[in-house]
C-alpha cells in the first residue's frame, strides 16, 4: 500500500512523516528498504506474526509494509506550474490513496499560513491545489486526444470523457465525485489523477483531544469525511514524534499513560487498509513468517500471484487454516486431526488471517 501525504505548510506533515520514518527503521531488515528523502516505509502492525513465528520457530518475520510519500512539494508548486522531478512525480501519482493532514491543534507558537486554525478552509485550499494539478494534466490529454481523434474515430468516447472530467475540475469538483462506467474508470486510472484517489483525512489534534472526545475542529473534519465517503483518523504529531523516540516496550506504557490503546501511526495504517478494502493473509514456516496484502475478495490463485507469478500460473490448490483455528489447536498437526485444515481450489475467496500453503506446478 502506498500513501501520499499532502497538507498546508505548518500543519505537522514533517513531524508525522519523520515519526513514520523513524518508526520504519525497525523494518530495516526488509529487502527494499532504501531510504529516500521523501519516502518512508513502515511495517503493518500484526501481532499474529509473532505468534506464528513462535509456533513455526521461524528464523525471520516479514511484515506487510506501507510506503508513505511526502507530497508537500507537489501541492506547494502545483498551481504555479513549478515542476518536480519526473521520477518523483510518477511516484506521487502511483499512490493508492491520499492522506490529507489537517491542522486541528491550537498552539500560538506555531504560525498558521492563513492566520488562524480553520480545518474546513484548509481542506478547500488543498483540494483546489489537487484539482488544479489534475486540470493541467487533463488539459494536455484533451489537446492530445483531440488531434489523435481526427484520424482515429474510436477515440471519440475517450475525448468525450476527458472533456467531461475537465468540466468537473473547472467547476471545482473532485473527479472522485463523478459517477463513471467501469470502462471510463479504467481509462482515468491510467492517468493517475490525484483527485480521483481515495482520501483519508488525518486530523492533527492536541494531546488532550486524543484521549478525551474529539475537539470541535476534528469533529468537523470527521463529519465532512463521512459525508464524502472518505476515511478519517485523529492523531497527534507531537505524541507520534515522542513515541518514535521510545523503545518498543516503553511505547505501550507511554500510550497507556495517555489513555490510548494504539499509536496514531497504527490507526492510520488500519484506516488506510479499510478505506482501500485491503486485508492480509499469512504464510509461515521455519524460514520465514510473513504477511501479504491483498484486496478483500481476492481469490486463491491471485493471492498466490502476489507471492510469485509462477504460483498463480501453476496454481493447483491452497492448503488453508484460519489463524484463530490454528492458534486454538496449537499446531498444524492438531488442526489437521480436527479437520480444520482445508484444501481450497481456484474459486476460493481468501479471508483475512488465512494461514496458507500454496500447491502449484512449476
Ligand atoms: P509541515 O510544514 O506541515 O511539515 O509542519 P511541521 O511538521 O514542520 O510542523 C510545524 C510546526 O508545528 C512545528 O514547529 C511542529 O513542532 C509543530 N507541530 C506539529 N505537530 C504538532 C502537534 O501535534 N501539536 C503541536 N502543538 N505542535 C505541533
Amino acid at each position: 500500500m502506498k500513501l501520499g501525504i499532502v497538507g498546508l505548510p505548518n500543519v505537522g506533515k514533517s513531524t508525522i512523516f519523520n515519526a513514520i520514518t523513524q518508526a520504519g527503521a525497525e523494518a530495516s531488515n526488509y529487502p527494499f528498504c532504501t531510504i529516500e528523502p521523501n519516502v518512508g516505509m513502515v511495517a503493518v502492525p500484526d501481532e499474529r506474526l509473532d505468534v506464528l513465528a513462535r509456533m513455526y520457530e521461524s528464523k525471520k518475520i516479514t511484515p506487510a509494509t506501507v510506503q508513505f510519500f511526502d507530497i508537500a512539494g507537489l501541492v506547494k508548486g502545483a498551481s504555479k506550474g513549478e515542476g518536480l522531478g519526473n521520477q518523483f512525480l510518477s511516484h506521487i501519482r502511483e499512490v493508492n490513496a491520499i492522506c490529507h493532514v489537517v491542522r486541528c491543534f491550537e498552539d500560538s507558537n506555531v504560525t498558521h499560513v492563513d492566520g488562524s486554525v480553520d480545518p474546513m478552509r484548509d481542506i478547500e485550499t488543498i483540494e483546489l491545489e489537487l484539482i488544479l494539478s489534475d486540470l493541467e494534466m487533463v488539459e494536455r490529454a484533451v489537446a492530445k486526444t483531440e488531434k489523435l481523434a481526427k484520424a482515429d474515430r474510436s477515440l471519440a468516447p475517450t475525448l468525450e470523457l476527458f472533456e467531461q472530467v475537465k468540466k468537473t475540475l473547472e467547476a471545482g469538483q473532485l473527479i472522485r465525485t463523478l459517477s463513471l462506467t467501469d470502462e471510463q474508470k479504467l481509462i482515468l486510472k491510467g492517468m493517475n489523477l490525484l483527485s480521483d484517489k481515495p482520501m483519508l483525512y488525518v486530523a492533527n489534534v492536541s494531546e488532550d483531544d486524543l484521549a478525551g472526545g474529539l475537539g470541535e475542529y476534528a469533529a468537523a473534519v470527521q463529519r465532512f469525511a463521512a459525508s464524502q465517503g472518505a476515511g478519517f483518523v485523529a492523531i497527534s504529531g507531537k505524541v507520534e514524534s515522542d513515541l518514535a523516540e521510545l523503545e518498543p516496550e516503553e511505547r505501550k506504557e507511554f500510550l497507556a499513560d495517555l489513555g490510548l490503546e494504539s499509536a496514531g501511526l497504527d490507526r492510520l495504517i488500519s484506516a488506510g487498509y479499510s478505506l482501500l478494502g485491503l486485508m492480509s493473509f499469512l504464510t509461515a514456516g521455519e524460514k520465514e513468517t510473513r504477511a501479504w496484502t491483498i484486496p478483500v475478495g481476492t481469490k486463491a490463485p491471485q493471492a498466490a500471484g502476489v507471492i510469485h507469478t509462477d504460483f498463480e500460473r501453476g496454481f493447483i490448490r491452497a492448503q488453508i487454516v484460519s489463524y484463530n483455528d490454528l492458534v486454538a489447536c496449537g499446531s498444524v498437526a492438531e488442526a489437521r486431526a480436527r479437520g480444520l485444515l482445508r484444501l481450497e481450489g481456484r474459486d476460493y475467496v481468501m479471508q483475512d488471517g488465512d494461514v496458507v500453503e500454496f500447491r502449484f506446478n512449476v
